[in-house]
């Protein structure tokens, strides 16, 4: 299992940090608001309509993640231990900043997370968080069924996992195992460390290692105006919980 994380530690801090003022100034404007970082621009980067914050380098993604939990979960409203699997910098930096998270990064071996593990091997103890967050992970996992699993066991009596992957809702999960060519896998899967493009049985997937699932389409309770300004487009996001029948609190 290998994460595009691998490539971070090529960009230093310094460049990041230059790179962020400049791009700040040259995208000045009230167009568009950055629900993460929370400042407004002219447009996202390169004029995309979906495309990355000039500040914090969230994408679409991560800005629809950070409204539905706004508006939807409690996590920021009371104690809350997180597992934040792959973490994006982000997201990172604005759960860093709550007091009320007991917040621990993790990945496979990208540097400067809290944990070295295998997703499909966790060395945490069972029920130890009431919240894992993995976005765009499960996709390079050979046996994603495993990583769920786990997911599953570390999660907390009415914890949630909140899954985030390349998604196609009109078909099924396209997986070859028998794909190892970087460049097929970049035609057929979208980049050239994927192993799958999922469809519509994922929830069948998540289901059977034991979730509830539901399957979260925010940016449908969002205007046309609020979807452009936020750069959020009709992405969803899997909801996974590990129900607990003697207790009703959410997360
Ligand atoms: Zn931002």
């Amino acid at each position: 299992m290998k994460t595009p994380y691998k490539f971070l530690p090529l960009i230093s801090p310094t460049y990041r940090t230059i790179r962020k003022v400049y791009q700040s100034f040259k995208y000045a404007g009230q167009e568009v608001n950055c629900p993460i970082c929370d400042r407004n621009f002219s447009s996202w980067l390169r004029q995309q309509e979906n495309g990355t914050c000039p500040s914090c380098d969230s994408k679409t993604r991560h800005r629809l993640l950070s409204l539905f939990l706004k508006k939807h979960s409690r996590i920021f409203d009371q104690p809350c231990r997180i597992l934040h699997f792959a973490p994006d910098q982000c997201l990172r930096a604005k759960f860093q900043n709550r007091h009320n998270l007991e917040y621990t990064t993790a990945d496979l071996s990208a540097p400067g997370v809290d944990v070295h593990t295998d997703l499909t091997n966790l060395i945490f103890d069972d029920n130890s968080f009431d919240a894992i967050f993995c976005s765009h992970v499960l996709e390079h996992i050979p046996n994603d069924r495993a990583a769920m699993s786990q997911m599953y066991r570390v999660l907390s009596p009415n914890g949630i996992a909140y899954i985030q992957v390349p998604y196609n809702r009109y078909e099924k999960t396209d997986e070859d195992p028998n794909v190892t060519d970087p460049v097929e896998r970049e035609k057929r899967f979208g980049q050239f460390d994927h192993l799958r493009v999922y469809g519509v049985d994922l929830k069948e997937r998540l289901e059977s290692v034991g979730f509830q699932v539901k399957e979260e389409y925010y940016a449908r309770q969002l205007d046309k105006s609020d979807r452009q300004r936020y750069g959020v487009w009709d992405d969803v996001i899997f909801c996974c919980t590990k129900l607990d029948r003697n207790n009703t609190t959410d997360i």
